[in-house]
């Protein structure tokens, strides 16, 4: 369509998750337009991002040192943890300021179609952290979809004989979605009302 540098951009932006082809133009054109500053700033945060963010060494959220901001905070219990699937989930149930336990990414959820299964997930560092008998009550927030309910169902056979009680989010949030389109109260309530998995 166009040539050269303004298309390359369109390209590379158009590979953005959520992005289409006209989302991808009018924001090249705003780049375009921007103050050089500006763009500058955020190509430096486009760098920034992959050398300074790394994935937390224990619950592998996103994190900037050894540890995440919510592993490193003592005023957090160990008793109980929840299980999402990526560190957007971690952000999404943070929002309903209902939860005061640590967090396991797991860095997706099991999904045969596309070659995901349990090992390419992060279950076996969950099971590493349930051996230290810390975690009283493991919360499964896997999305409300196919995918997240397989990984659930999973997580839950594979933890039952370690005799911790094991909850699932409240339904109420919209089925088939990500967790993170549900908006804080309801997730809020899915969190309140969650139920114990019956094995
Ligand atoms: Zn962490």
């Amino acid at each position: 369509m166009y040539e050269g540098a303004i298309q390359d951009l369109i390209d590379e932006l158009g590979q953005l998750p959520g992005v289409g082809p006209k989302s991808a133009q009018r924001i090249a054109f705003h780049v375009l337009a921007a103050d050089p500053i500006d763009v500058k700033r955020l190509a430096a945060a486009l760098q920034r991002v992959k050398e300074q963010v790394r994935f937390c060494d224990v619950c592998f959220n996103v994190a900037e040192a050894d540890q995440c901001r919510i592993c490193r905070d003592p005023r957090r219990t160990d008793e109980i943890l929840c299980v999402v699937e990526e560190p957007k989930d971690v952000v999404a149930v943070e929002r309903t300021g209902e939860f005061r336990g640590r967090y396991h990414v797991l860095g997706g959820a099991i999904n045969p179609l596309e070659g995901i299964g349990p090992d390419n997930l992060r279950i076996r560092d969950l099971m590493k952290r349930l051996a230290t008998g810390a975690v009283k009550e493991l919360i499964l927030a896997t999305d409300p979809n196919t995918e997240g309910e397989a990984t659930a169902t999973y997580i839950a056979l594979l933890v039952k004989p370690m005799g911790l009680v094991v909850t699932r989010l409240a339904s109420g949030l919209p089925v088939g979605g990500d967790l993170e389109y549900a908006d804080e109260v309801t997730l809020g309530r899915a969190l309140e009302g969650r139920r114990e998995v019956e094995g």
